[in-house]
């Protein structure tokens, strides 16, 4: 038996291949710790999207490879991927690093030769009652700022019918959610056709659940296929859809392939929709970013009206195109847009979660907090903090909450 450790950062693909190593670590007979003192093997799955997270993730390698030595340390994620060399000079010899590839059964044969781990088909359980699924790997998008490219490869879709299986397996062992993931998961391909034909298949399966997918790329999506989506039975009334900025010369010059107003019409659908929630990932202060351009940005967050936004401040790549760019915008000019921003982003949410107020929400219970709270995410995304009457909330479960009030964090009330 051995005693490990995950460290995780970034997104939602580490995050699952972190609960499956975990899961199969477990069944082994092993000892998930959190103290790096306790441990005898640790994985660090890693993130290079920004440069900060390449830093947490390199400091904490070396942190633990003085702790418990490089041996025992497996280094996956982009950042392995990426900057082997620093890795090694970080943590020294012998540290397992997984690079190029990113499929989980390279990175589960690694970790067998450390610790006894034994394998299952089912979603990872820690993740309850969320199931992810991975529809697509890798990217071949490039945008000009992403490391992912070159970290994550080429595209590979997964098998249509193993997709089908993994769904049906999660939700007949009662998960209640599935979350359906790719890079750029527009370009799903597979015998059931592409993203719509794939979830049109998923909406067919019998139970009672939910499912959403991330993320989503706006040149390689149709306002058809928008519609089409937003007619199943299952599917959350949100969708992601990063604009990354509202200027026509950025979004060229980040390489993204549409304008703002073919954004404009890809989600009119949704804005049109009564209950149905839009968010997106914004970067600030991309090379060449004039004030003009950034003006641009707030009219378009305005506009759309966003209920989330990811907010990212340009962070340069190295061997990314736009690292390359000759007219960085200054530190101070990115954190000053930064702030402003956010303050938009943050009026945005509280008019948005406010406007609920009143009404009747559907909430997936996500969690206990203490003996009278609970916490759930409604069928549009929002964060619900509430109480009950009569029936207790079990995670997983589904249930109607009477909203009180809200706030730019989200939702609060108590079920009917
Ligand atoms: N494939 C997904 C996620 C990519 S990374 C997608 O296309 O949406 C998640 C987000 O990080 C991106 O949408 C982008 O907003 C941000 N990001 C990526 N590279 C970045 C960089 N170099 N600097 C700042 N933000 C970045
Ligand atoms: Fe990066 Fe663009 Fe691919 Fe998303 S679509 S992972 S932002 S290159």
């Amino acid at each position: 038996m051995v005693s490990f450790l995950i460290k995780t950062f970034g997104c939602q693909f580490n995050e699952l291949y972190s609960a499956a190593i975990a899961d199969a670590l477990v069944r082994g007979g092993n000892q998930s710790v959190e103290d790096l003192d306790k441990a005898s093997l640790v994985i660090i799955d890693s993130c290079a999207v920004r440069k900060k997270s390449e830093e947490k993730a390199f400091s904490f390698l070396g942190e633990a490879a003085k702790t418990i030595g490089a041996r025992n340390i497996v280094f996956i994620g982009c950042v392995a991927s990426v900057d082997r060399e620093r890795a090694v000079r970080i943590a020294g010899h012998g540290l397992r690093i997984i690079e190029g590839t990113m499929s989980l059964d390279a990175i589960l044969a690694v970790v067998e030769t450390l610790a006894p781990i034994e394998l299952d088909d089912s979603p990872p359980r820690s993740l309850f009652p969320t199931a992810d699924i991975e529809l697509i790997r890798g990217c071949e998008s490039y945008c000009t700022y992403c490391i992912v490219p070159a970290a994550r490869g080429r595209e590979i879709s997964i098998d249509g019918a193993d997709v089908l299986r993994s769904a049906l397996g999660a939700v007949r062992s009662g998960f209640s959610e599935l979350l359906f993931l790719g890079q750029n998961i527009n370009k799903y391909r597979s015998s059931f056709g592409g993203l719509v034909g794939i979830l049109s298949q998923v909406d067919a399966i019998e139970g009672s659940f939910w499912f959403w997918f991330l993320s989503s790329h706006p040149a390689n999506f149709e306002p058809i296929e928008v519609r089409r989506l937003m007619e199943l039975q299952h599917i959350e009334h949100r969708l992601h859809l990063p604009l990354q900025s509202g200027s026509d010369r950025i979004l060229e010059r980040m390489n993204r392939h549409y304008t703002l107003s073919q954004y404009a019409d890809l989600v009119r659908p949704i804005r049109d929709a009564a209950g149905w929630a839009l968010t997106t990932d914004i970067i600030v202060g991309f090379p060449g970013e004039t004030n003009d351009d950034f003006l641009r940005t707030i009219d378009a967050v305005q506009e759309f009206r966003f209920d989330g936004v990811f907010l990212a401040k340009y962070s340069d790549r190295q061997g990314t195109p736009s690292s390359r760019m000759g007219d960085k915008v200054p530190q101070s000019v990115i954190d000053e847009r930064h702030a402003m921003l956010l303050r938009v982003i943050q009026d945005l949410s509280r008019e948005g979660n406010q406007r609920v107020a009143g009404q009747v929400v559907e909430v997936l219970v996500l969690s206990r907090q203490g003996s009278d709270k609970a916490f759930g995410r409604s069928i549009d995304g929002r964060n619900v903090w509430f109480s009950w009457m009569g029936q207790e909330p079990q995670v997983g479960r589904f249930m109607r909450v009477l909203i009180d009030h809200g706030s730019k964090e989200g939702l609060y009330g108590t079920t009917i």
